[in-house]
């Protein structure tokens, strides 16, 4: 029988078959011969000794799982460990159905059951193994971005670490991005923005030549820079900057690296020049100075201290109420917790410091399902100790959406403190659903059904198309802050307040304005058809204990409704 050839050279490959029974390996061996140079061992040890030695050869190894010397378990665990090894497939070749998932957690790819399958069968799969190992490989290894042709991150800085050696002329490290990217990505349609990555690595490779050195993009619209020290880059900037369009380049640099520090942390620093900028209207270019390494370094130390802090309950969870006014006395509907950390030798830490920062590296979801359990406990608390319970609103971070076993520990915390679904709300950042929406909604639909309210956040500084929005399951619409502070600045304003409650009306949602301070506010939101207000003007976060007055309140106020 001849075997379809579905790699794309046709050099055999060879295949190391593993089985202490000789008629296993003949059976195996027969199937195979025709289109793989095979290579048997007899026993565990064998087939490991067997990988080593030929590492660069072994295309796919067939394991039986029980073998003397070293059984097939053991072996797969031995190349778990091993880096060595890791990029050579191993199927499992097993009478036994219970140790497949077994192997599957130890790295095996596949598994072929005994007694065999037919021989065309067995050969597909193998054929299919080898195959999406090898075009991983080549993934991998491929030195360039196929977009713009600029080398990838790995052969970058494999490239810079060669330029340090053989050249000992100052450096800088530059990081530059194009400023609002997915806005023109959706104003100006995908084609147009990969020829404008085009472009600006085909300039940034023009310029390159200039000053010797090297570029590649990091990722999106994200490219990194690696050459000799140049006093000022204004001319690139101005190169690829196109005003017309909007298109605005930001660039962070470290000038004159300290070659002794590896050069992902020198990037990291012109990242933090750049971040510095993002916001900036005005600013295009940000130095690494003394200012940026102090952040870098308080950042550091929060990051490092974040761990102990939760175990010594250094963070703590504030309540801010949320009124409803569409009556002539407001009245408590729900609150939201927000955290706040008690550093034992930095002080009150503003979560405005510190959620962005374990944002980006990942603490964040730790810290809320800190915070999601606090407020379940403290929920259950005020239920035995009023018999009433006021909503309690938790943030939810983009990254949280992503954690697999996010809607298992928001149940979970319902459940274990006795709660219903509707006394924990959701608030999630319009953002997060601009990124990538057809996971985020379909999580978002799943929380829905499990009786969740959600609540949308910081809604109006997000982007997503009124298109969009109708598709959302949502259950509040929160109106930014900025807005209420852009329309309140000097002359009142309302027109966008306006707009986003229509928004809100179309959707047949209540909308929740945020960061209200004072009564010509409120008057003024309630005349425009606003339903719940949250801000200093009711009051500012506080804690569980001075927040029961509100309760107390509450329920009097429900008390005295009924008699
Ligand atoms: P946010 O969710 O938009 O929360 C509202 C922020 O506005 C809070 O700041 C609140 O204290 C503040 N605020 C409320 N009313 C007023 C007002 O009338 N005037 C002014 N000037 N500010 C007001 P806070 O507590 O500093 O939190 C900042 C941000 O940190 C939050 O913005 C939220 O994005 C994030 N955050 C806070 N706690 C958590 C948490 O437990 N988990 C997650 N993932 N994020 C959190
Ligand atoms: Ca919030
Ligand atoms: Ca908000």
């Amino acid at each position: 029988m001849k075997n379809k050839n579905y790699l794309f050279d046709n050099k055999k490959r060879t295949i190391l078959i593993a089985d202490d029974e000789y008629i296993n390996r003949e059976l195996l061996g027969n199937i195979l011969k025709d289109n793989y140079e095979l290579l048997y061992a007899e026993d565990g040890l064998d087939a490991y000794n067997q990988m080593v030695k030929y590492k660069d050869k072994i295309s796919l190894v067939l394991l039986d799982l029980i073998m003397p010397k070293m059984s097939g378990i053991e072996l797969l665990g031995k190349v778990k460990e091993d880096p060595r090894l890791l990029n050579i497939p191993i199927i499992v070749v097993t009478s036994d159905s219970n140790s497949e998932e077994m192997s599957l957690e130890l790295g095996a790819v596949d598994f072929l059951p005994k007694p065999y399958p037919r021989s065309t069968v067995i050969l597909a799969r193998i054929n299919r193994t080898i195959m999406l190992y090898e075009d991983r490989k080549i993934i991998k290894h491929t030195e360039r971005d196929t977009l713009t042709n600029l080398y990838n991150l790995e052969y970058f800085y494999h490239y810079g670490k060669l330029f340090d050696q053989f050249y000992k002329d100052d450096m800088d490290a530059i990081l530059l991005n194009i400023r609002n990217f997915h806005i023109l990505n959706e104003r100006f349609g995908t084609k147009f923005c990969n020829d404008l990555l085009k472009t600006t690595a085909s300039k940034i490779k023009e310029y390159m030549k200039e000053v010797k050195g090297i570029v590649c993009r990091r990722d999106a619209d994200v490219f990194m820079i690696y050459c000799r020290h140049q006093d000022d880059y204004t001319k690139l900037l101005n190169e690829l900057k196109d005003e017309d369009s909007g298109i605005i380049i930001k660039m962070g640099i470290y000038s004159n690296v300290d070659k002794s520090i590896d050069l992902s942390i020198r990037f990291d620093r012109a990242k933090h020049a750049v971040d510095k900028i993002r916001g900036s209207l005005t600013k295009n270019i940000e130095y690494y100075n003394d200012k940026i390494r102090e952040k870098e370094l308080y950042e550091e130390q929060l990051i490092n201290d974040f761990k102990k802090s939760l175990n010594n309950n250094e963070f703590k969870v504030y309540y801010q109420p949320k009124f409803n006014i569409h009556n002539e006395t407001p009245y408590l509907t729900s609150a939201e917790a927000l955290v706040r950390w008690f550093h034992p030798t930095l002080g009150l830490i503003s979560p405005g410091v510190f959620i962005p920062l374990f944002e980006e590296n990942g603490l964040i979801e730790q810290l809320d399902i800190f915070v999601w359990s606090s407020v379940g406990k403290q929920l259950k608390e005020w239920k035995e100790k009023f018999g009433y319970i006021v909503p309690v609103s938790v943030n939810v971070s983009r990254i949280d959406m992503y954690d697999p076993n996010f809607i298992n520990n928001i149940s979970n915390i319902v459940k274990e403190n006795g709660l219903s679904t509707s006394d924990i709300l959701l608030e999630i950042t319009e953002s997060a659903y601009t990124e990538n929406s057809i996971q985020i909604i379909d999580i978002a639909n799943k929380l829905k059904e499990l009786g969740f309210k959600i609540e949308m956040d910081d809604f109006g500084t997000g982007y997503s198309s009124l298109n969009m929005i109708s598709e959302l399951p949502i259950d509040v619409l929160k109106l930014d802050m900025v807005f209420i502070r852009n329309a309140f600045k000097e002359k009142n304003d309302t027109k966008i307040i306006e707009f986003i409650i229509d928004i809100a009306k179309y959707l047949d949602v209540p909308v929740i304005a945020e960061g209200v301070e004072t009564k010509e506010q409120v008057l003024s939101l309630k005349k425009l058809g606003c339903d719940i207000i949250q801000g200093y003007y009711f009051s500012k976060p506080i804690p569980s204990d001075e927040f029961e007055s509100f309760i107390i309140k509450r329920k009097e106020m429900i008390n005295n409704a009924d008699n």
